[in-house]
């Protein structure tokens, strides 16, 4: 079967980073696309684990030399997907995670890369910010901006292939689950096909002809 993108989005705290995390640990078939980001890492994020954390001239560089299959300003930092990155995940026969915002899924859209857009939403506005202020990463200048921001962004879960609520995590990684799996069984991903088709087409037929209970009478 052809491997294929799968975009997560969602506003800042609505979970697609956990999501995505979860999908890699249950699923051998899905690898996570580490971004580039010029941000700094939080507390406990590794280099190559993460993110691949770039100083600014170095990822306008990589953007020169055009090794981004997207990128993107958040925040005021920079973060883009690597198309090495999507290479190494495919070559593995897996299915590429890419956990990215809004701007980056609509360059993807633009560039015919054919990949599967699932738009996480958080249940209320009230457990966005909960889980934003639990996780401890922000000031409150930043909470404020990203909050801000995620109102705009929610306007934009429909132009995505889906939509998924984030209450319970479990039942949440269980839909993109079942998206994945849905999405590898459409016709144009199974590349071996009509090979299969043939070959089951001449078992039957051979069947037909020496089965002992279909050629009883003749
Ligand atoms: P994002 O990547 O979209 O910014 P994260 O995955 O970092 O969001 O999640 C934000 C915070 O919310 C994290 O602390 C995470 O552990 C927590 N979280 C994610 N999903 C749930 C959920 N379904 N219920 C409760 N907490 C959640
Ligand atoms: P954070 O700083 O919380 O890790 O990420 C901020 C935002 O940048 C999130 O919406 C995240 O999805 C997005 N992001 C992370 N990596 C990429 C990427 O490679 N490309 C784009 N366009 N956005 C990304």
């Amino acid at each position: 079967m052809t491997p294929f993108i799968l975009v997560l989005s969602s506003p800042s705290g609505g979970g697609k980073t956990t999501i995505a995390r979860q999908l890699v640990t249950n699923r051998r078939d899905v690898g996570y696309s580490i971004s580039a980001t010029t941000r700094a890492p939080r507390p406990g994020e590794r280099e190559g684990e993460h993110y691949y954390f770039l100083p600014r001239d170095e990822f306008m560089r990589r953007v020169s030399a055009g090794a981004f299959l997207e990128w993107a300003e958040y925040g005021g930092n920079l973060y883009g997907t690597l198309r090495g990155e999507i290479e190494r995940i495919h070559a593995a026969g897996r299915h590429a995670v890419l956990d990215i915002d809004l701007q980056g899924a609509r360059q993807l859209r633009g560039n015919g890369a054919g990949a599967v857009e699932v738009f996480v939403l958080p249940p209320s506005g009230a457990s966005l910010a909960e889980r934003l202020v639990r996780r401890n990463t922000e000031t409150a200048e930043a909470l404020r901006r990203r909050l801000d921001r995620a109102a705009d962004e929610i306007l934009a879960a429909g132009e995505y292939d889906y939509v998924i609520v984030n209450d319970d995590l479990e039942h949440a990684v269980q839909q993109v689950d079942s998206i994945i799996e849905a999405e590898s069984r459409r016709v144009h991903r199974l590349a071996h096909l009509p090979e299969t088709l043939q070959e089951l087409r001449q078992a039957v037929e051979t069947e037909a002809r020496t089965h002992p209970s279909v050629n009883a009478g003749s």
